[in-house]
This record gives C-alpha cells, structure tokens and sequence, in this order.
C-alpha cells in the first residue's frame, strides 16, 4: 500500500514563486490532515508578531484525505492563518464543491504567500498554476466574481473568493465559494491585503488514495448505514432550520445583545415558518444530506431576496441579536453576507452591539447616519450589513469587530461587547449552556460555537457522560469535546455527519487513505487531537495570550439572564477561574493556562517548548 501524505501548493504573491511540494511522513503520521496541517504548517512558518494584514502572514488552505471521494460529508475544507480580528491562530471551514477539486487536482494545502503588487487570483489545473489579473473582478461580489471564473476557465472549475468585504479588509469578512462560506475569523481579511480576489481550480475528478479497494468497500458501509440513520434523515430534512425551536424553548437564544434568552415572538421564526419560504435544497460534495436550504421571499419590502439559508447561526444573527422576527430581513441579510463576503455571526453579533450602544446614548443618530437603532426595526440592521462591507459611514467603525469598537468608544461599552478573544460570540447562550459557555472562553480561535459544540448541554446527548447544563464544572466535557473536533476537522468531516452512526469507520477510512495503519486506532486519533489543541495553545501563547483571555464578557460574569418563559431565568456564569484552574490541570497547562514541557514532551510536540519558556 502506498503511503499518500498530501501535496503542498506554495504561491508566493510578492515573486510570483510557485512550487510543489510534498507533506513530509512524520507530519503526516502526527497530524492526519486538514485542521492538523493547517496548525502545523502555520506553528513553523509564521514568526510570532506578525501582522495580520502584513506580507509575511500566510494563508493556508486545507482539503482533507478524503475530499473528492464518495464517502459522505467528507469533502470540507479548512482555512487557518493569523486572523486579524483576534490576533490568535484562525481556523475557518467551508463546504461545496472546492475541497474536493483540491484534491483532483492533487493538492491537500495550498500556502498563499505575500502580496501581490495589483489585483490577482490563482488559477491552478493538475498540471499548471498561474497567477493572473483580478482586475475584471475586483469590486464585484462573490456570485458575479465565480460567474466571470467560470466563463474564463469552464464549467469544471470550482472556485474560493471574497467580496468588497474582504477587499476593504473589513476585519470580519469571509471566503466564499459557491454559496458556502468560510466565514469565522477574517480569513477573508487577509486574502484582500494580499489583493488575492480568488482561487480557481479546473479539474476532472480523479482519486488519490493509498488504498482504493479498501477505501471504497469502507465508503460504501458509510453510505448504507447513514441512509437508514434518523439524525441523517432528519438534517437531510430541516438542516439547521429548527434549532431555534430548541434553542428558544429552553431559553439559549440570545437577544438584545444576549440581555434574553428568549425571542418573545419566536414562533413566528420556527423551522415550519422558514419552510414556507423553501425554494430548494443544496449542499457539498457527494453528500447525501443536502443540508443548505434555499429561500424566496415572495412579498413584503424584501421580495426577491433568495438566499441558501438562512442556517440556524444566521438566523439568529439577523433575528435575536436585534430582537427581530421578520424572517424575510434575516433571508436578505444573510443574502448580503454572502454576496458581500461577510461571516453572518461576527455581522450579526456587532449589530445587535450597535443597538444597545445606540440605547444606551453611546452613540447617537449623527453617528448613525441618520438610522434609528431600535430593537425591533430590521430595516436599519439590513442598511447596516452593507455600510459594514463598504466600510461607508457607520459601517467603517463596526467593520473593526465589537472589542475594537469598545476600545475606540471606550465610555464603558466594553461591557455590551459581546466577545472571546476579540470572536463575537455565537448563537448558544453561555448562561444557559455552560459548558458550550466555557468551549467559547477556552477555544484556540475565540467564542466559537463548533470549536467543541456542546451537545451534552444543548440536546441531552449522554457521552461521555451526561451534563446538567447550568453546572459549571463539566471541564473534562469541555475537553473532550474540544478535541473531538480537532480530530474530526483532519477529515475535514462535517460536524453535522459525525451523528450519523458511522463514527467508527473514520479511522479506517483515513488509513486506506493515507496508508497509515495508525489511524485504525481511536487512542492513537485523539491523542492527534489533543496535540493540535496543545500547538494551538502554544501558537497563541507565543502571540502574547494567556489566562487573562480565556474569560466570558462581563455582562455573562455579572449580569442575571432573563430567559421569559424557560428555565434558566437568573442564571450568571460565576466560576469562570475556578473552571479554568481545573480545565488547564486536566490539559497538563499551567495555572496561567501555558501547556507544561511534560506535556508537549508527551505529545512529541518538542519543539514547541522553547517557545513556552519566559511567557
Ligand atoms: S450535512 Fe450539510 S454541511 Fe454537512 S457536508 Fe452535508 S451538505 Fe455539507
């Protein structure tokens, strides 16, 4: 059986350097693929201190050992760099079709490389590479900029791009292709200082595996046990389109800012009423799910806005976060975001923040061109996701992310920022959901909701072992889940899939894959995951983070929830020290959260050690 590591694509925007590469074995061996890749490449290449937005930041974009293949829900890709909204190590993922056209044409990693002199984008076939001029397309959005690819390069192209967003390097904006985006973190951001609008890919499909009769008799045991799973059938179904009836009905939906946990109209947002509005299904690569549901709005001020989605996290970005529940703005918002280039949640979560500044007299109509901010009203919230694209007016300010804004501001709105490490939080309240709570203060990226979702605190699910999900303690579920995800995001497999009853048979899809027998075995997988946490911890570390950021905002610390109906009504988050001195003594960290020589030691992380040392 050959071994099949992944092979690197380098681009070098300043030269125009290009060269191929191979993944060497051990880094193969210790990290898999994809997340684990993208950590390790970025740990050894990027000094501490860089700039974000600067020539020597790098992206790195990651298709997984399985992408392009029929397994299910196997095709994601992931981008990690430096983000620039956090400073910290960013990690983002996106479905499609552009995972698996990597991979047919043959690479696992393409690491883009300084800046280009004028508006570029990458067009890369199995054989050739070659950076050409953007100029065309730099200004359109993302559906006009993939149109204008295809026509160049063919319908068997696949593509990654920003929109204005990223181009005005609005310090959340996101990568899209197709409709899907990767959206977290501004990895968007860093693609438009580098004046990289796109990366095409022609290809035809072809398999690159170490072991493809093994591979193959592997995915089509996936593939009959998912379709008779009643978690398949029911995303296949909804998608993410119900959550907030669960969310709402046991008060974790933030609103106002995350004041409530409860929309008081919520059952005019529930899954039935956006099915109403149901155009179509879409989704990624050989996936069965189709999981991405497309809306029309067909009245009212909106009508024509279509949008596939929104998904539960945008939803609620266009809905709770401003106390609206009008399903027909949160379509043409997330309609915009896409079309813009921006993550729905960081959009969503700083516009809900610029409500309560505006209610609180921090600012006011001069500073809002005019808008009323009023909770409530949507229309104001739609003009605003696209002043925050263009970076016009009010929209400059909030296009810096809420922490930024409070630091500008300052008169005390640092305290309505809903943020982790400069992350905006997402659509699961920490009050109500504690250990989810505590995945976002300790997550390597910031207040991330799939960093380590909490589906013990969220849905009841009773491994490793049940939680009470106002209990405060539950550190070893916080990292268990946590490197659950590290491990599943080498695949790069769709957190939605990994409850479809086929779990076991990841470890030998990735050894016919890679042609590494190791990763049959489950202990040797999540020690992988619990080693990419750690070289995401001491990336972080070595960029100057430490305990003091591993804290909820204040208002969760101090403020009582008011959930309306549901359980939950009071409730702080009181222990966030106590919950960090257990959860860093059960990773082998530190009291000041910095993983220990012993650790990394164990890990075969050693070269990370010297780095830990003074900090
Ligand atoms: S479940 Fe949805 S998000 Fe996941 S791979 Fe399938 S279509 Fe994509």
């Amino acid at each position: 059986m050959a071994l099949n590591t992944g092979k690197v694509l380098r681009v070098n925007l300043s030269s125009g350097k290009i060269s191929v590469e191979s993944v060497p074995e051990k880094v193969a061996a210790d990290f898999i693929g994809g997340r684990g890749y993208g950590i390790k490449y970025l740990y050894d290449e990027i000094d501490p201190g860089t700039d974000p937005l600067g020539e020597k930041n790098k992206v790195l974009v990651l298709a997984g050992p399985l992408a392009g293949t029929m397994a299910q829900a196997v095709s994601r890709w992931v981008v990690c760099t430096k983000s620039p909204l956090t400073g910290a190590f960013a990690r983002s993922v996106c479905g499609a079709d552009f995972g698996a056209w990597m991979k047919f044409a043959d690479y696992e990693i393409i690491i883009i490389e300084g800046k280009a002199a004028e508006p570029s984008y990458l067009h890369i076939t199995p054989d050739d590479c070659e950076i050409l001029s953007a100029k065309e397309i730099w200004g359109k959005d993302t559906k006009e900029t993939q149109a204008w690819l295809n026509s160049q390069h063919g319908k068997n192209t696949r593509t990654a791009c920003i929109g204005p967003a990223g181009e005005n390097l609005v310090k959340y904006a996101a990568i899209v292709s197709d409709r899907r985006t990767a959206g977290r973190c501004g990895t968007g951001t860093v693609l438009g200082s580098k004046k990289l609008k796109a990366i095409a890919i022609t290809a035809q499909r072809t398999l690159h595996l170490a072991d493809p009769e093994t591979y193959n008799a592997l995915a089509k045991e996936q593939v009959s046990i998912i379709k008779n799973n009643s978690g398949f059938l029911n995303h296949k179904e909804w998608g993410t389109t119900t959550t907030q009836d669960v969310t709402n009905a046991i008060g974790i939906y933030p609103v106002r800012n995350f004041r409530y946990g409860q929309l008081v109209d919520y059952k005019k947002v529930v899954g039935e009423e956006y099915r109403k509005l149901r155009v179509g299904n879409m989704g990624c690569y050989s996936c069965l799910a189709r999981c991405g549901k497309i809306h029309t709005v067909t009245a009212g001020v909106y009508k024509g806005a279509h949008s596939e989605g929104p998904e539960y996290e945008s939803i609620w970005a266009f809905t709770g976060s401003i106390e609206s529940s009008s399903i027909e703005a949160s379509i043409r918002a997330d309609q915009l975001c896409d079309d813009l280039g921006l993550d729905t949640i960081s959009t969503g979560n700083t516009i809900g923040f610029a409500y309560e500044l505006y209610e609180k007299g921090l600012i006011n109509k001069s500073d809002t061109d005019g808008l009323e901010l009023l909770y409530g009203k949507h229309e104001p919230m739609v003009a605003l996701v696209k002043k925050i694209a263009m970076r016009e007016g009010i929209g400059d300010l909030l296009a810096e992310g809420t922490k930024r804004v409070a630091a500008k501001l300052d008169k005390g709105s640092d305290f309505y920022a809903m943020q982790v490490k400069g992350l905006e939080i997402p659509a699961y309240e920490p009050r109500g959901a504690k250990s989810q709570g505590y995945n976002y203060a300790t997550a390597s990226i910031g207040a991330s909701h799939c960093y380590g979702y909490a589906v013990q605190d969220i849905f009841g699910a009773p491994f490793p072992h049940p939680t009470d999900r106002f209990d405060e303690g539950n550190a070893d579920i916080v990292i268990f889940n946590q490197n659950n995800t590290a491990t599943r995001e080498c695949g790069v497999i769709c957190a939605f899939a990994s409850g479809w009853g086929w779990m076991q048979l990841y470890g030998n899809l990735l050894a016919a894959a890679r042609g590494i027998g190791d990763f049959k075995d489950g202990a040797y997988l999540a020690k992988v995951g619990d080693r990419m946490f750690n070289l995401e911890r001491a990336f972080n570390i070595r960029e100057g983070f430490g305990r003091k950021d591993d804290y909820l905002p204040e208002r969760i610390r101090t403020e009582p929830l008011h959930t309306r109906e549901a359980k939950g009504e009071g409730q702080i988050v009181s222990h966030n020290d106590e919950f960090l001195d257990k959860y860093y003594s059960l990773r082998g960290w530190t009291k000041d959260g910095i993983p220990t020589a012993k650790k990394l030691k164990e890990l075969g992380l050693d070269f990370a050690v010297k780095d830990m040392k003074g900090k």
